[in-house]
């Protein structure tokens, strides 16, 4: 068993329910060149035990906590917990769903995502490589797929010296997988699309703005991907332009489209900023626009830089919004908060002159539950607005 001893400092974030504990706050740990991942015993400096954590030596996160009694982490242990966040998705309305949400599940860096039999997951740190036996029994278990995929080939894997790969455990996890949410047929791809295949996040927000759509009107879907939201509008849109910078996710949206029998999604792969901008200066007016971008801010030194590209968005948007017409949009940005995206959405909307009520503050699906003692477990926020006279 790998032996830490943290401080008074580190001891109080477990107290206060953050289960990360930083390098500068561990006292005593192995000495450099006997250093392993795995899991660790926890001590404050008078020997009094914490708790048993995810250690990752190479990390500035050191220990990530997995439990607060003296329990061994086993695979009955592993089983028990990924049961449980399994048992909380049994209403989740949708083919594809998050089955264990990280820290949000009270299991620190794993993610499980369901597609149908098959299963996607991603170890992102050391501590959990290195328990990576138990962990994959116990989903093979609980969940029983048909095949498990890791998409190990996300940047934050470096962090952990960890390699940056894909990898298939067992079965044949196909290349495609049809995903039904909320009556829309969608085709995700596990191995090569974006996070583990899709944005399975916005799911209720998708439900959401479908609702919203005007019936008949011109709706706009700007980061579209695969055409998540496009297809929601286009239920009862009279047209719906999405777009996107990259044709490998446009060509799927419009073989979805298809899938759905929907024949009035115009596909287009362009800036979203140059686009925008040609939309406003040609006089171009919708009724229902999404704007959905990718993380603008990945660091707190980001955040002005991101919030400018946010608001140039949404003050365009806002532009070219029809009067009654409805806009959501959102920030995936941990390191923007909703305090300050709602101080852009302020501005862009002064500098428009528009009078945009709140519809609805959204987050993520509750499939990615926010812990209240996390913040980092709630990076997406959401607003459906409605412009008014
Ligand atoms: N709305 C989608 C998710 C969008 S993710 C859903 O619900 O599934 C962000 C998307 O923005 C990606 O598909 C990426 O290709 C695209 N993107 C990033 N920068 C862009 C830019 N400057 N212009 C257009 N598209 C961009």
């Amino acid at each position: 068993m790998i032996e830490i001893t943290v401080s008074a400092r580190g001891a109080a974030r477990w107290q206060r329910g953050h289960p990360w504990i930083y390098r500068t706050d561990v006292t005593r740990e192995p000495a450099a060149a006997e250093r392993r991942p795995g899991i660790a015993s926890v001590h404050d400096r008078r020997g009094r035990f914490l708790g048993r954590a995810l250690y990752s030596p190479a990390s500035e996160i050191r220990l990530r906590l997995l439990a607060r009694d003296n329990v061994p982490i086993d695979g009955a242990w592993w089983r028990s917990r990924i049961g449980a966040a399994l048992a909380r998705r049994r209403d989740v309305p949708a083919s594809a769903c998050r089955v264990v949400h990280a820290e949000g599940d009270g299991l620190p860096s794993l993610v499980v995502d369901r597609y149908g039999p098959w299963v996607v997951a991603q170890l992102l740190s050391a501590g959990l490589e290195a328990a990576r036996a138990d962990v994959l029994d116990a989903i093979r278990d609980v969940l029983e797929p048909d095949g498990l995929l890791l998409r190990h080939d996300t940047t934050v894997r470096r962090h952990e010296e960890l390699p940056l790969d894909v990898e298939t455990v067992f079965g044949a996890v196909p290349d495609e997988v049809e995903v039904v949410e909320h009556g829309v047929r969608y085709l995700a791809a596990p191995r090569t699309g974006q996070k583990t295949g899709a944005f399975l996040d916005q799911r209720e927000n998708r439900r959401l703005v479908g609702e919203h759509t005007a019936p008949g009107g011109r709706a706009l879907d700007v980061f579209t991907y695969h055409g998540s939201f496009a297809l929601h509008l286009a239920g009862r849109a009279g047209t719906v332009l999405a777009v996107d910078q990259s044709a490998e996710a446009l060509a799927r949206g419009a073989r979805n489209a298809a899938l759905n029998g929907l024949t009035n999604v115009r596909w287009r792969e362009a800036n979203a900023f140059d686009l925008l901008r040609e939309l406003e200066r040609s006089g171009e007016r919708f009724d229902t626009i999404v704007i959905d971008p990718p993380a603008f801010a990945k660091s707190r030194d980001s955040v002005t830089r991101a919030l400018a590209g946010y608001k140039e968005l949404n003050l365009r948007a806002m532009r070219i919004l029809a009067p009654g017409g409805i806009l959501f949009t959102c920030s995936c940005s941990y390191h923007v908060s909703r305090t300050l995206f709602t101080a852009m959405l302020a501005d862009a909307a002064a500098d428009a002159e528009r009078r945009l009520q709140v519809v609805a503050w959204t987050g993520a699906a509750p499939d990615h539950p926010e812990l209240v003692t996390v913040p980092e477990t709630g990076y997406l926020k959401g607003t459906l607005l409605r412009a008014v006279e």
